[in-house]
């Protein structure tokens, strides 16, 4: 039988059984994604918890769970996304590595695996597995994110390395990583989408310089980065010489099936549970509250749950149709449109039924407290992985066949107006 005739029923049940033995139970009352915390930890604890991180996905690598749609020759188990789909359901109510999730291996891993050479992914990949290296996304810039091919961090040619200078922004455990992937500029005299190129580089590097960012729920997540003359060996640019933004393309897929749909994350992405906007987790608030009985919390709770199952079934009929070609692989703006969407709404669903709780509680009231943070920072649900905004122009333009937006930077680059 080969390794993919792996009987996805018999995987779930050895699954199960491992589980079991090997993962303590999930705290559901913590919100695993910092940003998102109720009280946001200290560096200390931040560090901690990734300490656990890295241990979580070294028992996940040896109990043979780890990279369960990644070819075995890079330390993955070449299974398919139907055995990680069963996995992630067995996994669910277990404590695992998920705030690793969303950048090593939903993008970062994946465009190794398309763009990396053959060396690059022996290299990288097994330790990624093996919890030894976190990776983050060096993309966003201070000018702006969303139009990824502006990017003006440049990368400067040196016998057999690169110089890279500027600045990048918002970068999800920056300060905790150990590699990234960072989109620069190597060709300032061509159109600008021909003239990035992307590279790997470890966060400890001479010159890179890691600022924390306090959002305003006190979370340190963020950070921004000044690179100077940073140098990075040929060997670690991930792809061809200008052209990054064939790379780019790709890297943008893979975020945006942050709202689901990739093959290569655990469990439910970087959020193991929706905490206090889960529908149960509704249910019980409202009988808590003594609310239940009431018509307008039964439609809250209502909306919630259907906006949940509307998420699932688009991500598995989406992503079904990409991976048989029906649907070209723009359509992942669809979930992930709908995902931002929904979660914050649902945020805004949670505030209405907690009422007066969601807004004042009590320094022990965890679940009043991320309800109220939650709603307070909801929006970051429609900008993290690309913004909506984003997304509705890529279902016009790509999906739809809509007339492309006007462009006012066609020229080559250098020759292109910035600033205010
Ligand atoms: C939770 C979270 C995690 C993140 N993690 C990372 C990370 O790890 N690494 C990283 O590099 N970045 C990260 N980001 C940054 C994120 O990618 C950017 O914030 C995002 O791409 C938008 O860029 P911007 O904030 O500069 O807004 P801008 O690009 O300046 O956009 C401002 C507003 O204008 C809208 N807009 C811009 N252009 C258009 C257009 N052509 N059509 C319609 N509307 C438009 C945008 O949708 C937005 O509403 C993260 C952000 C969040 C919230």
């Amino acid at each position: 039988m080969s390794e993919t005739a792996i009987d996805v029923d018999a995987f779930a049940a050895r699954a199960r059984a491992w589980l079991a033995e090997n993962l303590p139970p999930a705290d559901l009352t913590r919100d695993t994604f910092f940003l998102y915390a109720a009280t946001h930890p200290t560096d200390e604890e931040v560090l901690a918890r990734a300490a656990t991180c890295r241990e979580l996905q070294r028992r996940l690598f040896d109990g043979g769970f780890a990279g369960i749609c990644v070819p075995r020759e890079y330390g993955g188990q070449g299974l398919t996304p139907a055995h990680q789909a069963a996995f992630n359901r067995e996994i669910k109510g277990y404590d695992y590595p998920a705030e690793i999730q969303a950048s090593t291996f939903i993008p970062c891993m994946a465009v190794l695996l398309e763009f990396g050479t053959e060396e690059q992914k022996l290299r990288h990949i097994p330790r990624m597995l093996r919890g030894e290296e976190i990776w983050v996304q060096l993309l966003s810039e201070p000018g702006g994110g969303s139009d990824a091919a502006g990017a003006v961090t440049t990368a400067t040619r040196d016998g057999d390395g690169w110089v890279l200078n500027g600045s990048k922004i918002w970068t999800t455990a920056g300060w905790w990583g150990d590699w990234a992937l960072c989109l620069a500029r190597t060709n300032w005299d061509v159109e600008k989408h021909r003239g990035l190129t992307v590279f790997s580089l470890p966060m400890s590097a001479p010159g890179l310089q890691i600022r924390q960012i306090e959002l305003v729920n006190g979370s340190t997540d963020f950070c921004q980065e000044f690179l100077t003359d940073v140098v990075v060996p040929d060997a670690d640019r991930i792809g061809d010489v200008d052209a990054g933004w064939t790379v780019m393309t790709r890297w943008l897929y893979h975020e945006r099936t942050i709202s689901g749909g990739s093959p290569y994350v655990t469990g439910g992405g970087n959020r193991p549970n929706d905490g206090p906007y889960e529908p149960t987790a509704m249910i019980e608030a409202a009988r808590g509250l003594g609310t239940i009985d009431d018509s307008g919390t039964r439609a809250l709770i209502g909306e919630a749950q259907t906006s949940a199952l509307v998420l699932r079934a688009l991500v598995e009929s989406v992503t079904r149709k990409m991976a048989t070609g029906v649907l070209p692989h723009h359509a992942a703006a669809m979930p992930r449109l709908f995902g931002g969407t929904a979660n914050a709404r649902r945020a805004a669903l949670a505030t209405e039924l907690y009422g007066d709780a969601g807004v004042v509680w009590a320094p022990d009231d965890e679940s009043s407290a991320q309800v109220g943070l939650g709603f307070v920072i909801r929006q970051a649900a429609c900008i993290g992985g690309g913004t909506t905004e984003m997304a509705r122009n890529v279902i016009a333009e790509r999906l739809l066949g809509m007339p492309r937006e006007q462009r006012a930077d066609a020229d080559v680059f250098r020759d292109v107006p910035r600033g205010p």
